[in-house]
């Protein structure tokens, strides 16, 4: 990458990648029971969960005596783009993963679900989250003679489980739980039930649901709908759920924590038409809207939203100030992830390739634009020129999160606290350098008071520097390097040649 967050033509990966200026989600789980299409089912809800992760995807089913599985690096309808592939995931059962990572080599041996064997038989696992004392477990278990083939948090827990000696499956997994720190949203399959469980503070979203006579467990309630299931309720912090066929089982094993929601998810991360932590995100991100405007209001001609992301508190800011909402903006949805861009193409080029403003509408105009996030402050500083030069009169940056200072250890991807913009510069340090005519954040106080649940329930650490966990010194990231065997585990991929 280079300082502009864009791969190079000639970096390692050779992908020439556009990137957004923005933290990535690290990953979207699914399972469901009970259903006679469970893999196409799983198929549809993680590509309504395609925001949440777009490096690598995977699904493995179960029909009650073998597991089968087909995952790759890729988007899942690049994947799965062969229809074909389902009549050989079979199985009344099944959880699918999409992971987000920019880890290079180690792409293809990270790919989830992860597969393996225990005393018990086969499981699958996918997780979305970050566990924060992986080193520590790390090293414990490889004292112990653990050989790990991945670099996922994921197969910790596994092998956690696998050497507790508890009798049950779900003993053991609540005894490997008990052992980790941070944050877990995780499905498993066994080869007669799927599980799930999310983490006692209960920092990603996981939500139950119904379609029919099947059951559902995903990281957002747009899975559901999807397939037209019916949301029941959040997979409460803390919570165990295993779904056999005498039913759904619920159990909370582990000691109360304060509640500790990822406040980021209502900001940026979760799709507006998700229902999470209780709440529709559209509904808490048009007051964020409404709260930036009652805090930083501004004399203009119209609000323009960064789209997608920033396009709800835009409208939110619009609909509180009475100043109209227009389309200045437009984004191209086609590029891809590994845009190869042209080598003779210009920065300011490479920007346009993904946004475009409309000179007819922001021509001599005071123009809002309200951006959800600065990570970099990368992608929006060009944004700014693009503006300007489309004849923008005036450009007032109203940004619908405060300030983020500090890394995420909880499951999403940050750049370090250094190329964080708003980790060394002031306010007016960042207007200048973004050249706008003004700029102001949302107060914390602001946006606590926006989001439901009070504001206590949350974690705001990547805005406050203050982490309410304790962290291990140098924690970053998952510590660990990065495929699985097993001889009742089928490749529906390999099984397909068999057979075609
Ligand atoms: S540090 Fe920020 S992104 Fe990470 S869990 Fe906390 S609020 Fe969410």
């Amino acid at each position: 990458m280079n300082e502009d967050n864009e791969c190079l033509d000639n970096c390692s990966n050779q992908c020439g990648r556009i990137t957004d200026d923005k933290p990535g989600e690290e990953c979207a789980v699914f399972c469901i029971y009970g259903h006679s299409n469970a893999a196409e089912m799983t198929y549809l809800g993680l590509y309504a969960l395609q925001h949440r992760g777009q490096e690598s995807t995977g699904i493995v089913t179960s029909n009650g005596k073998d597991m089968y599985y087909h995952r790759g690096l890729g988007l899942v309808s690049e994947v799965f783009g062969d229809q074909g592939i389902f009549k050989y995931l079979k199985g009344n059962m099944a959880i699918g993963h999409n992971r987000y990572s920019t880890t290079g080599s180690n792409r293809a041996r990270n790919v989830q679900p992860l597969m393996a064997a225990d005393r018990n038989g086969q499981i699958a696992t996918g997780h979305n989250g970050n566990l924060t004392n992986t080193r520590q477990l790390y090293e414990e278990l490889v004292k112990k003679g653990a050989i790990f083939q991945t670099t996922l948090d994921s197969e910790l827990i596994i092998h956690l489980a696998a050497m507790s000696k508890k009798t049950t499956f779900i003993d053991r997994l609540i005894d490997a739980l008990n052992k980790v720190e941070g944050a877990y949203c995780i499905v498993m399959l066994t080869k007669d039930s799927v599980i799930a469980a999310r983490d006692p503070h209960g920092f990603r979203p996981l939500c139950l649901g119904k379609a029919d006579k099947a059951w559902v467990v995903a990281s957002e309630t747009c899975a559901l709908d999807i397939i037209g299931a019916q949301y029941v309720r959040d997979v409460e912090p803390g919570e165990i759920i295993t779904i056999d066929k005498s039913g759904v089982h619920s159990l909370k094993p582990f000691k109360p924590q304060k509640k500790l929601f990822c406040i980021f998810e209502y900001v940026y991360f979760s799709r507006p038409d998700s229902f999470i932590f209780g709440d529709c995100v559209d509904k808490a991100r048009r007051k964020i809207g409404h709260m930036l405007a009652k805090e930083s209001p501004v004399d203009a001609d119209m609000v323009i939203s960064v789209p997608d992301s920033s396009n709800t508190a835009a409208l939110g800011y619009s609909k509180a100030t009475g100043i109209p909402f227009e389309i200045g903006l437009i984004r191209n949805h086609y590029i891809g992830r590994t845009f190869i861009h042209p080598s003779q193409v210009t920065r300011d080029a490479k920007v346009r390739i993904k946004f475009n403003p409309i000179r007819g509408v922001l021509e001599g105009k005071k123009i809002v634009v309200v951006e959800d996030s600065i990570v970099r402050g990368t992608t929006f500083r060009k944004i700014a020129k693009l503006l300007r030069d489309a004849g923008a009169k005036e450009i007032h940056l109203r940004v619908s999160s405060p300030p983020i200072i500090s890394p995420c250890f909880y499951g999403m991807d940050f750049p370090t606290r250094e190329e964080l913009l708003a980790s060394s510069m002031s306010v007016e340090e960042i207007r200048k350098h973004m050249g706008v005519d003004s700029l102001s954040y949302l107060s914390l106080e602001g946006l606590k008071s926006s989001v439901p649940n009070g504001d206590n329930s949350y974690c705001t650490a990547c805005f406050s520097g203050e982490y309410p966990t304790k962290l291990p010194v140098g924690c970053q990231k998952s510590c660990l390097e990065d495929d699985t065997p097993n001889s009742h585990i089928i490749d529906a991929q390999s099984l397909r040649y068999e057979n075609d």
